[in-house]
Formats: structure tokens, sequence, C-alpha cells
């Protein structure tokens, strides 16, 4: 029998969702699924969560309701499944009475395998009603953390969920989420009545994403340059406020990036079709305050940048994760000045007390964060309660060269320290005995009186210092910080440890944001490109296929990612498929794909095989190197599809300025080039005609003549352009 599933499942996942292989636990969690057991599945944003319930749906006989927050992530799941070849549809309050009318009749005849509903439609009597007269047989609660107050996006209808659900009698229960902590997943168990679910959680660790911090002293510049430099990639950028929302996304597109804001404060139509216009890469930049992202599933987000401090370590990995879903590298910027904290802790006056010491908590972590020198990952999923053995070796401070210190005498001290004085004050009280600051708190305990009293002054004389060591003799695992809102320091087995056998060790000194090293660009740092997948993939060929992408796309009205996602086109642009057999074995395209968007795709790959006398075999894949000549052809090609300027130099290798003079040696051997799509980008229209009429008139087409007569008023480039533009169309 469990053979048999086993198969089963193996064959619906690449058939139906053309993936080869499950991602971590996938499979566990589906065949617990399966067996009709209650599921709990924390896994990180990017995971893969949704195929843990998708893909039972598929298999069980009946109807699957699927609870979700967001109308717009319902859409964009169903859009997804939909593409895929499975009945899948969303009930919400959107819905025209045609489209209800063929939603139950489809629901109740069995036709529809999952419907994604938001809590609040749940909760009504006439949803319910007819749900009741459907076969359901999985429900699965997505998102999950909403369930919690102490999640961070608490909505009260999720809490009423168990009440809604319990008329569908006993039917397996599976709920997710990307929230790790232990009061959130106890909080969701109860409410849901799930206790005995079993639980499946992954680690948190996305070795994928790259992280670093910078010294937010010329960010702007930073960002411009970091953009251009990934020129054409997706990407989020978060600020604190809406004015500085609406400061940066102004800057940027003034600076010739496609940028649009997003915040709570726009009109919700104009929030839409600016989502909308990122999802369908018609811009590549969306500024937002954290009200953008939950309900975000673009899968090829390559950068994340946080302009402004995070308020929490919780919040901070949530949005980095929205970078790289599909896999492939994503990119996660900090940008850090003290004073940004500093205004920060004056906010939340009108919180409680205890709320206030909480967003202080949260906040001295996230500061504590940008300022250490420990490999990002490693101390972020120390955070989560989760051990790195190994440093991930991509992040700024591993690529750093770090200052270390000798640590052994000092870790004596310190441990010493937190046990002479019970296990029970926290890291700046432990410091001031390292210290031997005197104060009334200090003094009302008698620590003063201790015999380590001030011994450290001699090592070390920096507090900062101090509490380096300290955080990262808690990320060794030396002593232990339960609860976060007391503090309290104690030691570990490990620690008790290396009182009586203590060996050598070394600490690194936090990192100094006014040294000489960060005024260079991270942006050399790692600057990937994008591309995190062995760069095997032609480059030329994955922009034509991109760009077919997007036409498909926009005749459809779907986003890109929902024809096929960045890594299957990367698979295309190295192992060239021309049938649609041979496309059906790529990652992420099953048959159903295959069969409805494959055909122009594999057209494509064939035409641009035969002319760059790229030969291919079943298995056997010979790239040609695009030689200097077939550059010519590579950039009509390109033209003829509209692609910008920028893309096709970086496609053959070229710069910008020998693309240039491509064209105009293109020109000059007798063929037209239409350049208009990119020409009215970046000249306007009375610009264009004031150079068309000069050279119309002019003795002759010569540059320096040109640059002579309008002076400072055009550049070069845009002199050259508007010259192909009338060399092609009237000259010829
Ligand atoms: P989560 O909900 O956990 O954030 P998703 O379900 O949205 O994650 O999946 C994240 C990405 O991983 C999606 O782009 C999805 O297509 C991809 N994915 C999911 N399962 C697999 C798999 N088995 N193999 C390859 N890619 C997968
Ligand atoms: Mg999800």
């Amino acid at each position: 029998m469990i053979v048999e599933q086993n198969s089963n499942i193996h064959k619906i996942l690449k058939k139906t969702f053309g993936f080869t292989q499950f991602k971590g636990l996938q499979e566990n969690v589906i065949h617990n699924v399966l067996s009709g057991k209650d599921t709990f599945v924390l896994m990180p944003t990017g995971g893969g969560k949704s195929l843990c319930y998708q893909l039972p749906a598929v298999m069980l006989g009946g109807v699957s309701i699927i609870i979700s927050p967001l109308i717009a992530l319902m859409k964009n799941q169903v859009d997804q499944l939909r593409a895929n070849g499975i009945d899948a549809r969303f009930l919400n309050s959107t819905l025209s009475n045609t489209q209800l009318k063929s939603l139950k009749e489809d629901s109740i005849s069995g036709k529809v395998k999952m419907i994604y509903i938001s809590p609040e439609s749940l909760s009504k009597e006439k949803n319910l009603g007819f749900l009741k007269q459907c076969k359901v047989d999985l429900i699965a609660i997505d998102e999950a953390h909403c369930i919690s107050e102490w999640g961070h996006d608490f909505r009260p209808e999720y809490r009423k969920i168990k009440d809604f659900i319990s008329p569908f009698g006993n039917i397996p229960i599976i709920a997710l989420t990307a929230t790790a902590t232990q009061k959130v997943r106890s909080d969701i168990q109860k409410a849901l009545k799930i206790e005995t679910a079993e639980v499946f959680i992954s680690s948190f660790f996305r070795d994928n994403l790259v992280y670093s911090v910078r010294p937010k002293k010329d960010a702007k510049r930073e960002i411009i340059k970091f953009i251009k430099d990934r020129h054409g990639s997706s990407g989020i950028i978060y600020c604190l406020s809406r004015k500085q929302v609406e400061n940066l996304a102004g800057f940027l597109s003034l600076n010739g990036i496609k940028a649009l804001p997003y915040h709570a404060g726009l009109e919700a139509s104009e929030r839409a079709k600016n989502q909308d216009a990122f999802l369908n890469e018609d811009v590549d930049v969306i500024v937002a305050t954290i009200a953008f992202g939950m309900g975000i599933d673009k899968p090829d987000v390559r950068f994340v940048i946080h302009y402004d401090i995070p308020k929490s370590i919780e919040g901070y990995y949530q949005e980095t994760g929205r970078a790289g879903r599909d896999g492939l590298s994503g990119e996660c910027l900090l940008f850090y000045n003290p004073k940004d904290v500093s205004k920060l802790s004056k906010f939340g006056q009108d919180k409680t007390v205890s709320e206030r010491d909480n967003f202080l908590v949260l906040l001295k972590e996230m500061e504590a964060y940008a300022k250490s020198s420990v490999c990002r990952p490693k101390l972020l999923l120390h955070y989560f309660g989760e051990e790195m053995v190994q440093d991930c070796s991509k992040c700024d401070n591993c690529k750093r060269k770090r200052v270390t210190i000798d640590g052994e005498v000092a870790l004596l001290l310190l441990l010493n320290s937190i046990r002479l004085t019970q296990e029970k004050f926290g890291i700046d009280h432990i410091i001031k005995i390292i210290l031997g600051t005197h104060d009334d708190y200090v003094s009302s305990y008698e620590h003063d009186k201790l015999e380590v009293f001030g011994k450290g002054k001699d090592l070390f004389e920096e507090k900062q210092l101090w509490e380096d060591i300290i955080r990262q003799s808690l990320i060794a695992g030396f002593l232990i910080r339960e609860d976060f809102s007391t503090g309290e320091l104690r030691l570990s087995k490990k620690g008790v440890k290396y009182l009586d056998n203590p060996y050598a060790i070394n600490f690194f000194k936090g990192v100094d944001f006014s040294s000489e090293e960060f005024d260079t660009d991270t942006t050399e740092l790692n600057s990937t490109n994008g591309s995190g997948s062995g760069g095997a993939a032609d480059n030329q060929l994955k922009i034509l296929l991109k760009s077919l992408r997007k036409d498909i796309a926009k005749k459809k009205n779907l986003p890109p990612y929902v024809i096929f996602q960045d890594p299957s086109l990367e698979e295309m642009a190295t192992i060239y498929p021309t049938d649609l057999d041979q496309l059906s074995q790529i990652n992420g395209v099953g048959k159903s794909k295959a069969e409805r968007y494959g055909q122009p795709f594999c057209g494509l790959i064939k035409k641009y095989t035969e002319e760059n006398e790229i030969i291919t075999g079943n298995d056997l894949v010979i790239k040609s190197s695009v030689k200097k000549s077939k550059n010519k052809i590579a950039i009509i090609q390109q033209i003829d599809r509209k692609i910008d300027l920028e893309d096709i130099s970086e496609s053959i290798g070229v710069s910008y300025e020998e693309l240039i003079k491509e064209l105009e040696a293109i020109c000059y051997s007798g063929t037209k080039l239409n350049l208009d799509y990119y020409i009215y980008n970046v000249l306007d229209e009375e610009k264009l005609d004031e150079l068309y009429s000069y050279f119309l008139e002019a003795e002759s087409d010569s540059i320096s003549l040109a640059l002579d007569e309008f002076e400072e008023d055009y550049s070069e480039e845009e002199i050259r352009l508007a010259r192909i533009k009338f060399l092609s169309e009237v000259a010829m």
C-alpha cells in the first residue's frame, strides 16, 4: 500500500507539478496527510509549504478546503494550479453570480479539487452551507500564525476556524506556517485542537540567500548602483515610513530604475495596480512598507533591501525570506545607522509598559544582528533556536577579514560572573560587573563586592566588545538565554564544563562601520547577478526565453512565472529541449504545462540552436561559443523581440558603447533597425524630433559635428541613437 502510494505521489509530483524531487520534508508531510492524520508544518518562507497540501488534494477523491488569509494570495496560487491543469478555485466576495453558480455545481459534482477561502468568507452561513454539501476530505490552514496573537499578522476570524470546520467531521487537518516561535506553535495547535498532530519542522536555513549589512551613509547611491548592476532583476526595498517609501521610489524612478511605491496610505486600487505591475514584471522594484509582502508569492525576487532597520529579527527573516523562493540566488542587504535605532526606540510611547519593553528587546536583538561579526545565517538561525555548525561562507561577515581576539580568559571571567550572580541577570548587568561600573542597582545587590567586579577592565575596556563576547558565547552554546523578556543568562552544560576544562578560544570583534573597508561598495562583494546554478545556461537564449514568456503572460493576463519559473528557463537555456517530450523533462515543467505553453518555447529554442549551430542530442549537448561574427544575428534577433539594449549588451558580453557601435555598423551595412521601442523610453519625442530634423538637414552625419551643434543639450549616446533611427528610416 505504502509502496504503491509512494510511486503514485512521485508520479503526480512529476506529471502534475513538474518537479523531479521533493524539497525537504515535503514527502514525509504528504504521507502523513494521506494517512489521514493531522499535520503541523513549520517551514521557512519559500520552503515549499503549498505542495504539502496541494499534492494530497490532487490525490484525494473529494474537495480540499484551503484557508488562506488574503485574496491576492489565493488568486496567485489558484492561477499557478490552473496552469498545472488542476481545477482549483477561490470562493470570496469578488465572484460573480455565474462564477459562484459554476463553483457550486462543479464542487458538488466532485470536479473541483481545491477551494481557497478566507476565514471571514468561511464564517458566512451561505458559504458553509454549500461546502457541507460537498465531499470535503482535507482542510489546510495556510499562514496559520494568523491564529496566534503572538504571530505578526493576527486575524481574529482565524481563531474561530475550529468552529467553522467541525461540521466536516473527522477529516485530516494540516496547518502550515513560517513563524518559528514555540508560543505561536502551541497557540495554533490549541486553537485548532490538533495538539496530537504530527509536527514537521524543517531547517530555517536557506542556503541560496546571501546576507550583508552596510553602513547607511551613502545608501541611496549604493542602492542605485546595486540595482543597476543587477539589471532587470526583481527586488523589494523595505522602508519604515510611508514618506520614506514615496521618497525613495521617486528617487529611483528619477534615476532610471523602474520602481513603484506600496504602502497602506495608497488607495486600494493603486496598491493593487502597483503590486500587479511588480508581479507582471512591468516594474523591477517595489519600494514598500511592511504592508507589502504577505501574499506575494513571486518566486523570482532576486534581492530584498532594508533601507531602514526592521523592528525585529522575526520580521526581518520573514521579509528577506521573500528573496529567491525559486531556489536561485537571493541577496539580502540591510542598511544600518545607529541613529535609526535610537529614533525607533522613541516609538511606541502609546504602548503599555510591557509592550514597550518587548518592543525594545526585539529591536535590540535586531541591532545586535547588524553589528555582529558572526556568520549572518548562523546568528539568525540561532535566534530561532537552530544551531548551524558550519558558517555559510557567503555572507559579508564570512567573506570579510574579521578581527579576532583571544577569548579564553574573558570567557572564564564571564562564566564566573554569571555563576556568582546566581544566573539571574542579563547582558547589561553582567557587563557592569565585569567592567566595574558602579550604580544603585549594582550596589543594591552588593555585586560591587564580588571578586570578579571590575576584573575585565584590564582585558578589554570597551563595553561593546564584552557584548560581542557574550552574544558569541550564546551562539557557541556556553550560555543559555531562555526568556528574552528578562534576558537572564545561564550557564549551559558546555559552559559549566568549560570552567573546569578551559581551552583556547577566539571571538570576533563586532563590525566597525566607520572603518575604511566600508568605503568601497558591497556590490562587488556578491554580484552574482541572480544566477545561482552553475552558470551553464546560455545567457542570450535565457533573455529570449524570458521575453517570450513575458509576451505570452501578457496575452494570457497572467504573471510570467505562472507560465514557467526562472529555474525552468535556466534549465532550458542549458539543455536546449526542442520538443515537448524533452521539455517536460525540465524541472518545473509538468505534462500539462508543456502542452499548454511549451510549443512556442520549443520553437524558439529550435530556431536558436539552428541559427547558432548548437548541436543538441538526447543526452549530449555541445554548446558552440557564440563567435563575434554571430553577434550581428543575435543583435538583430533581439531587437526584433524588442529587448532593451542594456540586456542585449549583457547577453552578448559587450559594453553598451560597443553595442551602439555594432548597431551603427549594422545600419551602415544596409540592415534597417527599428529601435523605437527603446528610443522612446530614453528620449522624449521633442528631443528626438529636434535631432531628427538636424540630421535631415545637416551636411554630414558626423557625430562630432552634431555634438558641437548641440553642445550640452544631448549626450553622445542620445545623438547616436537618434542617428541610428534616422539612418534606418531615411537614409536607406
Ligand atoms: P512557502 O509557501 O513555503 O513559502 P511555496 O509553496 O510558495 O513556499 O514554494 C516556494 C517555491 O518552491 C515555489 O516557487 C515552488 O514552485 C517551489 N517548489 C515547491 N516544491 C518544489 C519541489 N519539490 N521542487 C522544486 N521546487 C519546488
Ligand atoms: Mg506559502
